[in-house]
């Protein structure tokens, strides 16, 4: 699997420390807001479990899978719910915990799917936003990394379902992409 690794774009270390700092700031900002944080499985779930341990208020956590309808109505941004939360949303001030913002159109989805649902209010963590990407209007409250338009894998985040469990980011070598 290392092996597969043409460079490491973020180390642990670094990851760490900015899960932290997001911490802090999203305790401060959620203080006696008793927030509902959902993550977004599966790419969120490393960043989940570490970012709610750095949260030092009450929370309740709740899990969400969704999937792209495929290329035809992708670019519609309907997605399809694969397993819903167990709780109500309605008055609830719900965070989305998201890995990475790409066009942005999984997201959107689901922030309407929520208010909707009377959510009170909805704000979004990504660890990784890639605005160059975007193709609706769309900018997290809270984000860990900018960055370029590059694919990147580990801590969470796949390539045809593997490389979540590395602890660091990094980019494939290109003829990983080709092996049949
Ligand atoms: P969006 O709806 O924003 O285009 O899609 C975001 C989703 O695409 C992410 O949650 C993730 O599953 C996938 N994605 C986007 N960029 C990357 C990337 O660089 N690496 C990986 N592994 N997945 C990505
Ligand atoms: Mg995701
Ligand atoms: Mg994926």
């Amino acid at each position: 699997m290392e092996n597969d690794i043409q460079n490491v774009l973020f180390t642990e270390d670094q990851i760490r420390h900015k899960v932290e700092e997001l911490g802090e700031t999203i305790s401060r900002d959620f203080e006696g807001r008793n927030p509902l944080v959902i993550c977004v499985l599966k790419g969120a779930f490393i960043f989940m479990a570490d970012l709610v341990k750095r949260m030092t208020i009450p929370l309740d956590i709740d899990f969400m899978a969704v999937s792209s309808y495929g290329q035809a109505t992708k670019s519609s941004g309907v997605v399809k719910i694969i397993k819903d939360l167990d709780v109500p949303v309605e008055g609830r001030n719900v965070l989305i915990v998201e890995d990475i913002i790409d066009s942005g159109l999984t997201l959107s989805y689901l922030i309407d799917v929520l208010e909707r649902r009377n959510a009170c209010s909805v704000s979004i963590v990504t660890l990784f936003d890639k605005p160059a990407r975007r193709s609706v209007d769309l900018e997290p409250e809270y984000k860990g990394f900018t960055l370029p338009d590059e694919f990147i894998v580990g801590y969470g985040l796949d390539f045809a379902e593997k490389y979540r469990n590395l602890p660091y980011i990094g980019i494939l070598k290109p003829e990983v992409y080709t092996r049949p």
